[in-house]
């Protein structure tokens, strides 16, 4: 087993509160252990563009509260062939960089399974996406401080729709998961949560609308994710208008304000939890595995499981939205 005694750390993809609190971990981990430490600049077009950084402690001092990433991050058409993984490559060697961590989503990852099956790279992944679209851990950094974000922003629009007696359709993010709907939209009370895990059977919207108007209670809020196959919340809107056309309903989207800010304390925690394993398991000549927490426990996927599967939405909580919202 060869060890491990220079490392680069890179975020990749969609962006998610508390990339920066991992890159700390593993910058100050890695020095810890006496390895010396490198940042790549935007994702894999740095390592593409040999845009690597030497880290030290203070490159990473009054950053675990701040969001986005200190080392940016972007999405590489290059990386996606050969010829660029091979030049990635060879800018590694240049630095003598061993081993990687990749703080990212399941397209990161996916980059990152290639890569270390082309070269003699270990590959350690870290979830970084607000979407906790990813199997093989219970959170992912970020999704927690989207999902409070979503909420304050839902709690205010709340005041209104019910100042008004309006209904408030509102949209967040998840293009592939319900993830951010489902949670908060339970925590706001929302009528209905529309994800794209579930069909969704606009008919029976329809009817509880219909049904909830004749008793008279007061409905304010649809949460859907923007990836339903519905559509967004304009998509909805429309259909709803066009069938129960009484109902007086607005639209919000909440957008990118879900993907920025101060991470919460459990983001924090999380991501140096898990920028603290990533080193350690390089030392312990871990590779190409994604480590999560799943039970409160570190938890280590192939990366190849880790894209290949995703989170499930329980049931259970699909029944607790409709019997709480009756
Ligand atoms: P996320 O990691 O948030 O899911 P993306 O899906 O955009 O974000 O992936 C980030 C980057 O990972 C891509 O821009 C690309 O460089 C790399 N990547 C994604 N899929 C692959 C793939 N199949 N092969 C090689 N690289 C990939």
């Amino acid at each position: 087993m060869k060890k491990v005694t220079k490392i680069g750390v890179l975020t990749s993809g969609g962006d998610s509160p508390g990339m920066n609190a991992a890159i700390r971990a593993v910058v100050r981990t890695g020095i810890y252990h006496q390895m010396e430490v490198f940042g790549i600049m935007r994702g894999y077009q740095g390592m593409i563009e040999n845009d690597i950084i030497p880290m030290h402690s203070r490159s990473v001092a009054n950053i675990i509260q701040r969001g986005g990433t200190i080392l940016k991050t972007a999405r590489s058409k290059q990386f996606m062939e050969p010829e660029g993984r091979k030049i990635a490559y060879e800018n590694l060697k240049k630095h003598e960089i061993d081993g990687l961590v990749i703080i990212g989503g399941d397209g990161s990852f996916r980059g990152a399974q290639k890569f270390s099956n082309e070269f003699d790279i270990p590959c350690i992944g870290l979830p970084g996406t607000i979407d906790k679209d990813i199997a093989g851990t219970d959170f992912t950094i970020g999704f927690d401080t989207a999902v409070n974000t979503a909420i304050e922003a839902i709690d205010k629009i709340r005041d209104t729709a019910d100042a008004h007696d309006r209904m408030f359709i509102i949209e967040v993010m998840g293009r592939d998961a319900g993830y951010i709907a489902l949670h908060s939209g339970i925590a706001t009370g929302a009528e209905h949560i529309l994800i794209p895990e579930t069909k969704t059977d606009i008919e029976l919207v329809v009817e509880s609308l219909i049904e909830k108007e004749r008793r008279k209670k007061l409905v304010n809020m649809i949460v859907v994710a923007e990836g339903d196959e519905i559509g967004g919340a304009n998509e909805l809107s429309a259909v709803l208008k066009e069938r129960i056309p009484m109902l007086d309903t607005r639209v919000c989207i909440l957008g990118h304000i879900q993907r920025g800010g101060a991470p919460s304390c459990l983001d924090r925690v999380i991501a140096s939890r898990l920028g603290y394993a990533a080193v350690e398991a390089l030392i312990e000549g871990k590779h190409n595995q994604m480590i999560g927490v799943m039970n409160n426990k570190l938890h280590y996927t192939p990366l190849d499981k880790a894209v290949k599967a995703k989170q499930k939405v329980n049931a259970e909580w699909l029944k607790i939205v409709k019997i709480l919202a009756s």
